[in-house]
């Protein structure tokens, strides 16, 4: 509740630990030389990943099953976070 602006994720994936975590004031003390990718908009991510984000944003609990196929997604499309997002043709509104 209460977490970021609404329709705009706060939330963070750390490509490094491969997790999705929220950012805290000091990263240092978990992610100190990790890379990580600031999640954007959760509409614009191919489905498993947006329904983690939309579940997150909402603090909904998430399934096992979404969380892998979270993680097989971001295996599937790769380490290089502009492939999570939809193909914009495929974007339905
Ligand atoms: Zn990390």
């Amino acid at each position: 509740m209460g977490r970021g602006t609404s329709g705009s994720s706060a939330w963070l994936y750390c490509l490094d630990c491969k997790m999705i975590d929220y950012p805290q004031e000091d990263k240092s003390t978990m992610h100190g030389d990790c890379k990580i990718y600031r999640f954007g908009r959760a509409s614009q991510y191919v489905p498993p990943i947006r329904l983690v984000l939309m579940k997150l944003d909402q603090d909904v609990e998430i399934s096992q099953t979404e969380l892998i196929l979270f993680k097989l997604a971001i295996a599937l499309h790769g380490d290089d976070p502009k492939d999570w997002l939809q193909p914009k043709e495929r974007i339905a509104k």
